[in-house]
């Protein structure tokens, strides 16, 4: 009955609503209400928002609901009555009016009660009084056919519960805004697990049976912090790699460009390796003598990078790139190749980093000589 009843109420807000929506079909089950009608488009979050509150004033206002056995004629005469199109009526059949007596609308069938109370044709049990629905969550608004949509609503504490447990989840997403926020501001929380955060909040989201507007209000949010994200990866991968391009500028500027030399550092890049070739390139126009190799440690894949460039000079003295990443590979682990004059590897023994830098000097240097 609190779904019949609810039905009704949906039936009279989405013409509020949306002006035209013809019932197209209902289904009442002892768990949830269905309500298909006309529509050219989607409804809007706020549309179904304004719908829902509708039939939340009517639940509060307390309505009595009035049955009665109205001559079809006169029934048919009440302004503004929503009758299922093409359905043939019994004579008399029985209006059924939430909030006002049948007999005032009989009484003055052009008045505006139809427009103001849910006023329909039907034969089936209701509730007394419209406070007894409880509450109502739309939690679905789809199309089902061109130019037709469904509802699916819950009623009672069926909709209380609905209501709670969207409650909870807007908390979930305050707080993981909050904390998304100050953690990017401070650079407290790493992006990898500020995603991660979002993914599993915007999962458990659309698992939950809960109001369509509140879900769709909560995936924008996500959406938007999710982005607030990505941006930030952004620019703290472009700080990251002008960082190592300048770093690379100062080395280049400590080195007397006409002696063969080596170079083999870290770089604070993460897991950005196209930044550590960045600032290789640096060497190969402004340092044609030197032999470089960078590093970077990258704690979200665990792993270790390392690219390298030797200038011709140095690969006739036997120093090979591709072999040079070899005796790093040895202490990294992983795997790594490349050309005698470029070439990377990429391990994941992150804490063996030191000693790959000191077997990579070694090595390089005892070519030199
Ligand atoms: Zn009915």
């Amino acid at each position: 009955m609190k779904n019949h009843t609810g039905t009704h109420a949906l039936n009279f807000a989405l013409r509020r609503v949306l002006g035209e929506a013809d019932q197209r079909g209902s289904l009442v089950a002892p768990d949830r209400l269905r309500f298909d009608f006309t529509a050219k488009k989607a409804m809007t979050p706020d549309e179904i928002n304004e719908t829902e509150k509708i039939v939340q004033r009517m639940i509060e206002a307390n309505y009595q609901v009035y049955a009665r056995e109205t001559p079809l004629g006169l029934a048919k005469e009440i302004q503004g009555l929503r009758a299922v199109f093409d359905e043939t009526y019994p004579d008399p059949v029985r209006v059924l009016s939430i909030g006002e007596p049948v007999e005032t609308l009989t009484g003055d069938p052009t008045g505006p009660w139809a427009v103001q109370y849910s006023v329909e044709f039907c034969g089936g049990t209701h509730l007394h009084r419209s406070s007894h629905i409880m509450s109502i969550a739309l939690v679905t608004e789809e199309a089902i056919a061109k130019g037709i949509r469904r509802i699916v609503a819950l009623t009672g504490p069926e909709a209380l519960k609905a209501h709670r447990n969207a409650g909870l989840i807007e908390k979930e997403v305050g707080d993981l805004e909050l904390k998304v926020k100050s953690g990017l501001e401070d650079g407290s929380l790493p992006f990898k697990t500020a995603t991660k955060m979002i993914v599993e909040t915007g999962d458990s989201l659309s698992n939950s049976l809960i109001s369509q507007w509140r879900k769709e209000t909560m995936r924008r949010t996500l959406n938007s912090l999710k982005k607030s994200v990505i941006d930030a990866d952004r620019a703290h991968k472009t700080k990251l790699a002008q960082q190592a391009v300048e770093r690379a500028k100062e080395i280049i500027a400590g080195l007397d460009t006409q002696k063969e030399s080596v170079v083999v550092e870290e770089m604070a890049v993460g897991g950005n390796s196209k930044a550590l070739d960045t600032a290789l390139k640096q060497f190969k126009g402004q340092a044609p003598n030197t032999a470089a190799m960078f590093f970077s440690r990258d704690e979200d894949s665990g792993k270790v990078f390392c690219l390298c460039l030797v200038p011709k000079g140095l690969v006739s003295k036997g120093l090979q790139a591709d072999q040079w990443v070899q005796t790093v590979i040895e202490v990294t682990g992983g795997k790594g190749g490349g050309t005698t004059t470029t070439a990377q590897a990429s391990g994941p023994n992150v804490d063996q980093l030191p000693q790959a830098l000191a077997a990579a000097r070694t090595y390089a240097n005892s070519k030199l000589q």
